[in-house]
């Protein structure tokens, strides 16, 4: 019952029917994209990423309806990012997930069409602008980093913010989250790929600069339950097992992909 609802919830406002609602859906720098390594273009001129995270700005946890979400204080320049292809200091505003109901899918990002279980976003804004909303509509705005998840060993950093999840399994449901460092989720090197793009979800607006990292983050199947074990809907709703929710490549239109390691 639960997946034939997704489908159905998908059909009736998945990413298949975005574009009649938002025309920005088939414009020229949409996300995410197919990387392909072999077709990007080394940076020399790239700079290592700085993130600087202090855990504690984290604040909350949120079953967004879509995702679940960790929220950040972004008042100060607490943890921020800076380096890499970005100029000035972006704040960390929240991180999130997209996944599928089987582990041969759910990333947004593919690699020369290689799907992941599981891609984590981390949302920064730059401070060039008063706010994240502000931030948000401006072609140089947003910068997320995007890091893949691959099955393996149980990842104990991830599994703290998955022991949350009991907590916000219907939509509209949220709980405190304190003192998280969101480093602890990032891979021991930070080579990427970087390109132009867009929001995953409405209203797509291209206003992100992406940051995808060339190695993955382990995450156990069981841990991969637990995210499928969330629901897209609110209580007292019929449940519907909360998968599949990620956007599928877009077209590149000529968009260069930069790569900062050889
Ligand atoms: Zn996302």
């Amino acid at each position: 019952m639960c997946s034939a609802s997704v489908s159905l919830a998908r059909l009736l406002s998945g990413p298949e029917t975005w574009a009649k609602s938002f025309p920005i859906a088939d414009g020229p720098r949409q996300s995410p994209i197919d990387i392909v390594p072999t077709q990007a273009q080394h940076d020399p001129a790239l700079k290592q990423l700085k993130l600087k995270y202090d855990p504690a700005t984290a604040k909350s946890i949120l079953n967004n309806g879509h995702s679940f979400q960790v929220d950040f204080a972004d008042d100060e320049d607490n943890s921020t990012l800076s380096g890499g292809p970005i100029t000035g200091i972006y704040r960390l505003r929240q991180f999130h997930f997209h996944w599928g109901s089987s582990d041969d899918k759910g990333s947004e990002h593919t690699i020369a069409g290689t799907k992941f279980p599981c891609e984590l976003h981390l949302v920064h804004w730059n401070t060039k602008y008063p706010s994240f909303g502000e931030a948000a509509s401006q072609p140089d705005g947003l910068a997320v980093v995007g890091v893949f998840l691959k099955i393996g060993a149980a990842n104990p950093s991830l599994q703290k913010v998955l022991d949350a999840l009991d907590d916000i399994q219907a939509k509209g449901q949220q709980t405190t989250f304190p003192n998280f460092d969101p480093k602890t989720l990032l891979p021991g090197a930070l080579d990427f790929w970087t390109y132009d793009g867009s929001l995953t979800t409405p209203p797509l607006l291209e206003s992100v600069t992406w940051i995808v990292l060339k190695d993955p983050i382990s995450v156990s199947p069981a841990q991969m339950a637990k995210f499928r074990s969330l629901l897209f809907t609110p209580e007292g709703e019929p449940p519907c097992c909360m998968v599949d929710n990620y956007r599928p490549p877009q077209p590149l239109k000529g968009r260069k992909v930069c790569a900062s390691f050889k």
